[in-house]
């Protein structure tokens, strides 16, 4: 019988091809997500950690809709699966929701990650998984389900400190050991990144120091339409 959170996850990731699921304690997590969760959903006991690989620069292209909010496919996917996901935990008896995503709980889906194993933070601030490197897009689940899984030891080393975000990030946000998000963050506005572009108002952000990054293959190109061309 599947009674556990990874037997249930393992089984809705399953046909999803570009996708994967990793699983973490809540009383595993540290200080700040561990609160986030008594909030959230206080009989919470598990965490479920999707990730998307990301793999066209379209599936990643963000688009403002007319309510203040924002979407691209990635993202639209990730949500899909999600409630798939929900649904089948719910069906097993365990009480199941969705963490509230863009912009809306706060929540550092990376830390996360990583606590759970999908990879580790780099320099660049980016959770870089060790296949997919800084193109993967998370979602986050809290369930009741339980989880037999044991806390993630000593994480190993994604990054390899090369450098190279460090050189190019534009902002000088980035450094070896810190990266400072308010810096970044004033460079964007100042540059107007979040004033919607064209007649389908797209959102160009910035992601220079996840292109230059040499972890994971770089998505294919957007092709332009005569459209994008005529806004840019
Ligand atoms: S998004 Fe752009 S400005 Fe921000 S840290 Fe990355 S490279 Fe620098
Ligand atoms: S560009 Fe180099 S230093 Fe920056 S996150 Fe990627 S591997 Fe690490």
């Amino acid at each position: 019988m599947v009674s556990n959170c990874e037997d249930i996850a393992k089984a809705v990731i399953n046909p999803f091809a570009c996708c994967d699921v990793w699983i973490v304690s809540i009383k595993d997590l540290d200080v700040r997500e561990a609160g986030f969760f008594k909030g959230f959903m206080p009989k919470a006991q598990t965490v479920v950690v999707l990730g998307h690989h990301v793999v066209t620069e379209e599936e990643w292209q963000w688009y403002a809709t007319g309510d203040g909010g924002e979407h691209c496919a990635a993202d639209d996917h990730a949500a899909a699966v999600c409630d798939v996901m929900q649904q089948a935990l719910r069906a097993h008896g365990f009480s199941t929701e969705i963490v509230p995503y863009p912009r809306e709980s706060g929540l550092q889906f990376r830390f996360l990650a990583q606590a759970a194993g999908a990879g580790a933070i780099g320099t660049n601030a980016f959770l870089l998984h060790p296949e997919w490197g800084p193109w993967i897009h998370l979602r986050v689940l809290a369930t009741e389900a339980p989880t037999e899984r044991k806390k993630v030891g000593e994480r190993a080393q994604v990054c390899n400190a090369c450098g190279a975000c460090v050189a190019a990030c534009p902002a000088r946000a980035i450094k070896e050991a810190m990266f400072d998000g308010l810096r970044c963050r004033s460079h964007r506005l100042a540059k107007g990144e979040y004033i919607p572009v064209g007649p389908r108002r797209e959102l160009r952000w910035c992601a220079i120091c996840a292109q230059c990054c040499p972890i994971g293959e770089r998505p294919s190109a957007r092709a332009m339409t005569g459209e994008q061309i005529t806004a840019v």
